[in-house]
């Protein structure tokens, strides 16, 4: 028998629950469907468990470096895995319950697990069961992406080498004696720099010819400087990467332009990006559209193709972050229930890379502001002038912020440094409200932090065409 709600959303990652909350607490009749974990990727085996692996991580980095600051310690720093894991799993796992129990005690709102997949417009089938509903939500986030690498399948008969993905590498418990990471992006940063003061040896291997190849020239040599201070080995514009086996090892074949052909270690984590999970959801028989990455295709209030279903979170290519799928259930909530036409559009670009000392961005690039050709401003600051980095001790990095010359409103900045990820929310807010960087620095900042010497960064800004600069 089919039963009818009002709405079903399908995931429980960052959209799906708030936005159950939203829809039930208007007194909709609500059916969320999860196939796995409850929360989602964040929670299961993304922000959250690395950012606990990465606080570890940051402990045994700081315990090494003790002497630095008074402190003795004499004994050698060693790290158990087990402890490592077990405060990591209890710290997603407490977030998990949190979603669950959420979902499972609203008015209004019924759980089904298992996976869901459309049979119309406006039917969706769980299992055996099967639901129906004017509106329907998907929220089916992405997965790991595994490349088309000779020898990471079984080809021709022969075995695969054994790898890890950002899910798998969760469940170890041990300390991989040499990690190799193919792929610098963010994934693979955190990764590495984590496993690297954990104790393990560390080289990450990268297809283009810089680390993060988002960011610009410059945030990403000062990234590979920090990373190459601790020891971990970059290989870029490596091509042909392909794997083998040498009795226990594991060997990744690599052309590169210099340096040897091959990497030899014990373990191998792919970190080449994600995919939405919009290949066996029966998008077809709903008619939904998908771009050719398999996406699916929204407008800027998160509606699909067709009537009646939206798309949020990461399967809609309209953000990869936690915030951003946050934010996508906040549109469609206040589109549907508050007749207020928020949309995507008014988004600004703003994220974290979680490594030490972490890089907080937001807005365009330098790169990106080169490129549109407008007149703008460029303010620098190495984080060896802010005296709070010093008095910590941690002065690698540098800030940055991009003022247009015309209006004065903020660009873009990037803060690689100590606290950077949370001192970039006070360039991001002003952004939001559109206000001159004036307003930075008439404002009267606490003492001693990072963000006061924003003001003193905008008050030497230089035209962009005249500052040697960033490109990407
Ligand atoms: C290693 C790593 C670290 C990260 N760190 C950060 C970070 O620090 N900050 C940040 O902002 N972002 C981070 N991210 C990205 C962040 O995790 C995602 O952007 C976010 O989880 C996306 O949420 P979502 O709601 O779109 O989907 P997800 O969280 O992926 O949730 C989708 C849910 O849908 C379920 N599902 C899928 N298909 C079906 C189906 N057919 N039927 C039923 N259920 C289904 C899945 O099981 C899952 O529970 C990280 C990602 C990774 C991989």
């Amino acid at each position: 028998m089919t039963k009818t709600h009002d709405a079903i959303i399908i995931g429980t990652g960052q959209a799906g629950p708030f936005l159950a909350e939203r829809l039930a607490g208007a007194g909709m009749k609500v059916a969320i469907i999860e196939r796995k974990l409850f929360g989602g990727t964040c929670i299961n085996t993304g922000c959250t468990p690395t950012k606990a692996m990465v606080a570890s991580a940051h402990a045994a980095h700081m315990v090494r470096r003790a002497a630095d600051f008074g402190v003795v310690n004499n004994g050698p720093v060693s790290v158990d895995m087990k402890l490592v894991k077990s405060r990591k799993d209890a710290i997603s796992g407490k977030s998990r319950t949190g979603v669950e129990n959420l979902l499972r005690g609203m008015a209004n709102c019924t759980v089904y697990q298992g996976h869901a997949r459309f049979e119309s417009a406006k039917d969706v089938s769980v299992g055996s069961e099967r639901l129906t509903a004017d509106r329907i939500f998907i929220n089916v986030g992405g997965r790991a992406v595994l490349p088309q690498m000779p020898g990471i399948e079984e080809m021709s008969g022969i075995e695969g080498v054994p790898h890890l993905n950002n899910s798998s590498i969760m469940d170890i418990d041990f300390l991989p004696r040499h990690l190799v990471i193919i792929g610098g992006g963010y994934v693979g940063l955190e990764f590495a720099q984590m496993y690297r003061r954990f104790g393990s040896e560390v080289t990450i291997i990268e297809t283009g010819s810089y680390l993060a190849r988002h960011e610009d020239e410059d945030v990403s040599t000062a990234i590979r400087e920090i990373l190459e201070h601790e020891g971990i080995k970059v290989r870029v514009n490596a091509t042909c990467i392909g794997f083998s086996r040498r009795g226990e090892e594991i060997l990744a074949h690599v052309d590169c332009v210099s340096g040897d052909p091959e990497v030899s270690g014990s373990h191998v984590l792919l970190a080449v990006g994600r995919r939405p999970n919009t290949d066996d959801l029966g998008l077809t028989e709903a008619g939904v559209a998908v771009d050719k990455r398999g996406y699916i295709v929204v407008d800027d209030q998160l509606q699909t193709s067709v009537p009646g279903i939206w798309a949020l979170g990461d399967c809609n290519g309209k953000g990869a972050f936690t915030h951003t799928a946050f934010n996508d259930s906040e549109i469609v909530g206040a589109n549907l229930l508050d007749n207020d036409s928020r949309k995507v559009s008014d988004r600004i670009t703003a994220y974290a890379l979680y490594i030490d000392p972490p890089l907080g961005r937001a807005g365009l690039t330098e790169a990106e502001v080169r490129k549109s050709g407008r007149r703008a401003l460029i303010g620098r600051r190495p984080m060896t002038k802010v005296g709070r980095a010093v008095e910590k001790g941690e002065t690698q990095g540098f800030m940055k912020i991009i003022v247009d010359a015309q209006t004065h409103e903020i660009l873009g900045a990037a803060i690689l440094g100590t606290g950077g990820d949370e001192a970039i929310h006070s360039i991001l807010d002003v952004m939001y409200a559109r206000a001159p960087y004036t307003v930075i620095q008439r404002a009267v900042h606490i003492h001693p932090t990072v963000s006061e010497l924003i003001p003193t960064m905008l008050g030497e800004l230089q035209p962009l065409s005249a500052a040697a600069g960033a490109s990407q």
